[in-house]
């Protein structure tokens, strides 16, 4: 007989985790599903000789959200926050320069142009309306300032966040607080400033935060709340409607068949499983949501000894603007931001080679990665010897990218999915893919079928 559940999530990334965890902590009767035999999705934390590696993301921003979800779970005191003022800096004329922290601090810069500095100050006194027409990241930064701005600050910025195309990703989906505030004020520096105050309560202070133990932390102590509502090495393979509107999900678990009911049915998997999913209800999920694009990232962990490095490493990391020649994306420089990732002594560095202008990249062998990494950041940081630790991980389809027309494609599937009263979908290419995000998304989305099952 098929067993009946109020909900079924799938998949354990943080986004399936959060949301099972918030409809249980709401008295929902939730499970969760995931394919493999690990929980976390691309949130990978691990030791190996000393180093305490993150294969994945490498820290998250500490939003409100997450501090509390940390509190509820009693893991506030394992949370290790960077260095507030870390720091960051871009590889300009081959050298790194620190980014200016805060406008006044770009203002007095030599980083950017005369150019750029008048087009800020069009922009404060002047007004511009976007255009109607869906606007990629690129061209609203050289309408509005400058091509110069877009080249040494806002690509590399956008390869931090996306490891995206400028020139393809979507302005208004990848980030929307620029478009409304251009859209409403006119300008960008005034309506973000209107934002700012228009938003209740004290400000939130922005943090850069991991645990003690990596990342992977907040995972286990999801999957340890979950208990038994929880099974791994459990993929849905199936999904067909019943006659009443519940969901009927096919498993495989360990080669075995298995079915369960579901009233509400929580897709939080990456969209090519999405989509082949749903496509078992309509073929034209199928056919947008595996119209997204992925980028490649291959995350290079290089430790070495630090009397080898001759740069300080004082601070977060590097960027590196695509004009500079140079493949590596960035390095983050893990040692110098948290305690516990490098045996005493040495330092551990993760770069990032790939994303959606080095599609090639992705088809390097590891010790290639591991030789190109150390063969550019050396001369940028003074680096005499050898890496005596590496460490390659690459992620075939690392980020979804917000490129031109994602909204409208995701307006579509939302479209469909009022066909399906119960179905409900989460993940990393809805609302911005940062850890973040798919925490407020999932929680958002459980608060949601809370709402809908008390109806
Ligand atoms: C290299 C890299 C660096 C990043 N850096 C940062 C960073 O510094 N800061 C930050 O905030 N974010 C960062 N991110 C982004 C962030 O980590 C991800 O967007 C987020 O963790 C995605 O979570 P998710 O749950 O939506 O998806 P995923 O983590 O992809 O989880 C989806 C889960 O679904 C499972 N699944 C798939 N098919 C099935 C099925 N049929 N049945 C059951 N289960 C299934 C998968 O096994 C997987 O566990 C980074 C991402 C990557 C890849």
């Amino acid at each position: 007989m098929t067993r009946q559940v109020q909900a079924l999530v799938v998949g354990g990334g943080i986004s399936g985790l959060v949301c099972a965890y918030a409809l249980r902590k709401a008295r929902i009767e939730a499970e969760l599903v995931e394919a493999s035999s690990r929980l976390g999705g691309v949130i990978n934390s691990v030791t190996r000789d000393g180093f305490l590696l993150e294969l994945g993301p490498q820290s998250f921003s500490g939003t409100a959200a997450l501090r509390q979800l940390c509190a509820d779970l009693g893991i506030s005191g394992q949370l290790l926050e960077a260095p507030p003022r870390a720091p960051r800096y871009v590889l300009i004329d081959g050298a790194l320069q620190a980014v200016p922290m805060g406008p006044a601090a770009l203002f007095s810069n030599s980083l950017i142009d005369g150019g750029t500095k008048w087009g800020i100050v069009r922009d404060i006194f002047g007004k511009s309306v976007p255009p109607d027409a869906d606007e990629s990241v690129a061209t609203f930064i050289r309408r509005k300032f400058s091509a110069q701005l877009l080249d040494r600050l806002v690509g590399p910025f956008v390869s931090g966040v996306y490891a995206g195309d400028p020139e393809k990703l979507s302005l208004r989906s990848a980030f929307p607080q620029l478009y409304e505030a251009e859209k409403s004020s006119g300008s960008i520096v005034r309506g973000m400033f209107r934002n700012a105050k228009a938003k209740k309560g004290p400000r939130e202070r922005v943090t850069l935060n991991t645990f003690r133990d990596g990342n992977e932390s907040l995972v286990r102590a999801i999957g340890n709340h979950l208990g038994t509502a929880l099974r791994t090495q459990t993929g849905v393979t199936g999904i067909s409607m019943r006659d009443g509107g519940d969901f009927e999900i096919q498993l495989e678990s360990k080669n075995k068949q298995d079915s369960v009911s579901a009233q509400a049915l929580i897709l939080c998997t990456p969209t090519n499983m999405t989509g082949t999913l749903l496509g078992q209800l309509d073929s034209q999920f199928a056919a947008l949501l595996n119209s997204v694009e992925y980028a490649a990232v291959a995350v290079v962990s290089l430790g070495y000894r630090k009397s080898d490095v001759g740069h300080s490493l004082d601070g977060f990391g590097f960027l590196v603007p695509r004009s500079a020649g140079v493949r590596v994306l960035g390095t983050v420089w893990n040692s110098s931001l948290f305690p516990g990732r490098a045996p005493e002594g040495q330092a551990l560095l993760t770069s990032f080679v790939g994303g959606a202008t080095d599609p090639a990249a992705s088809k390097l062998a590891p010790e290639e990665h591991s030789a190109l990494v150390h063969r550019e950041i050396s001369p940028l940081l003074s680096i005499c010897h050898e890496p005596v630790f590496s460490n390659v991980t690459i992620w075939p389809r690392a980020l979804p990218q917000y490129n031109l027309g994602h909204m409208d494609r995701l307006s579509r599937i939302a479209g469909l999915q009022t066909q399906f009263p119960g179905l409900y979908l989460a993940g990393n290419y809805l609302r911005g893919p940062a850890i973040g995000s798919c925490v407020e998304q999932a929680l958002a989305v459980a608060e949601n079928i809370r709402a809908n099952l008390a109806r």
